[in-house]
């Protein structure tokens, strides 16, 4: 969270549009002139789970249309309050797999740090919209703890920081977390998980880029993006200034009905993200979290959409299609020929 005092000392341009992102769903209404009628499902679904959407993903939007694919994305519905069989509050087991809070370790090679609970955007199918940050990213308290851990574990070579939002964090704290990491020899790569370059790219400035690529580690960043929409001449710059220092571009997309379930819409994503130096990665399966049923996409449609997608694109700009299981030792991917997952049907 940032806190006013951290706003007044700092006012990073990236902080004052953070504090000025939209958090009340009367407000979020108004300003694109949706059906009022709606408005008191709403209310009561952002008491799950808070609206929040920078004032900058919100100019992406067309007002007076209610089926945007970036408005479906952060407006609360009352589909979010049904409890739907087979939808859990943790659905992929991270709470098991939590040696020190805040620590995730369930692949070989790689360790995941939550490393806060803040996002700058709420998006309404986040698989963490249960996630008990305030146990699980108690990283400064556990800071010594995770060194400790990452040192006597020499297989791992790769530090993703994650979240929430790591990116929302203040940069003189990442910078200090960096700076212990790359003091740990058998670390290779530095690797962040953030929807801030999509949804406030005002974060990508001088003093990011100063800690994120003045460190031996090798950075690398997955951005989140979910429809060619949310990417428009803000987000190219700040991709190009990532690239341009050094910074490779991966891309990770949640499958999300009546957003993104279709083949152009895909197609589209893919070439605007090479347009802006981005290398698709995953497309994810929605995981199963309760309130999020409404945007779940079958795997045999999945399936179909990827059929589609080998038509229409080159090879290198195909996502791997993944969903993740409790429990698999990495992600796991959905080939060709159907097959049932285990715990989990539509
Ligand atoms: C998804 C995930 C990773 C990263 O997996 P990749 O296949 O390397 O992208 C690492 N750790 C955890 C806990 C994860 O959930
Ligand atoms: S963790 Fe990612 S998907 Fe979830 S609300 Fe934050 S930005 Fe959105």
């Amino acid at each position: 969270m940032i806190t006013r005092l951290n706003v007044h000392r700092q006012s990073a341009d990236w902080q004052r549009a953070l504090a000025q992102a939209v958090t009340d769903p009367e407000e979020l209404f108004q300003r694109l002139a949706l059906d009022p009628a709606l408005l008191p499902a709403a209310l009561k679904a952002s008491e799950q789970f808070r609206v929040r959407v920078p004032l900058g993903y919100l100019g992406r939007m067309t007002p007076g249309d209610p089926n945007d694919p970036l408005l479906l994305q952060v407006l609360p519905l009352a589909e979010e309050c049904l409890e739907i069989p087979g939808f859990q509050c943790d659905p992929v087991g991270d709470l098991e797999s939590m040696p020190i809070p805040g620590l995730l370790h369930k692949y070989h090679g790689r360790v995941l740090l939550v490393t806060s609970g803040a996002c700058a955007i709420h998006c309404r199918y986040c698989f963490r919209r249960h996630f008990p940050y305030r146990d699980a990213s108690a990283i400064r308290e556990a800071w010594p703890q995770i060194l400790m851990y990452l040192r006597t574990h020499e297989e791992v070579r790769e530090i993703i920081l994650s979240g929430g939002d790591p990116l929302t964090l203040s940069d003189d704290k990442l910078a200090a977390m960096v700076s212990d990491l790359a003091g740990i020899p058998h670390l290779r790569t530095l690797r962040l998980h953030s929807r801030l370059p999509v949804v406030l790219p005002e974060r990508i400035d001088d003093t990011l880029l100063g800690w994120l690529t003045g460190t031996r580690l090798r950075p690398i960043m997955v951005i989140h993006a979910n429809h060619a929409r949310e990417l428009d001449g803000t987000t190219r710059a700040a991709m190009e200034r990532l690239e341009l220092a050094g910074v490779r571009l991966f891309n990770q997309t949640v499958l999300l009905r009546g957003i993104n379930d279709d083949a152009d819409a895909l197609a589209m994503l893919n070439h605007a993200l090479f347009d802006s130096g981005v290398q698709p990665y995953y497309l994810h399966m929605l995981d199963p979290v309760q309130g999020a049923a409404h945007f779940a996409v079958t795997e045999e449609h999945a399936l179909t959409l990827m059929k589609q997608l080998s038509r229409q694109l080159p090879g290198y700009l195909i996502p791997r299609l993944v969903r993740e299981v409790p429990g698999h030792d990495s992600k796991t991917q959905i080939a060709h020929s159907p097959h049932a997952v285990e715990g989990f049907s539509l």
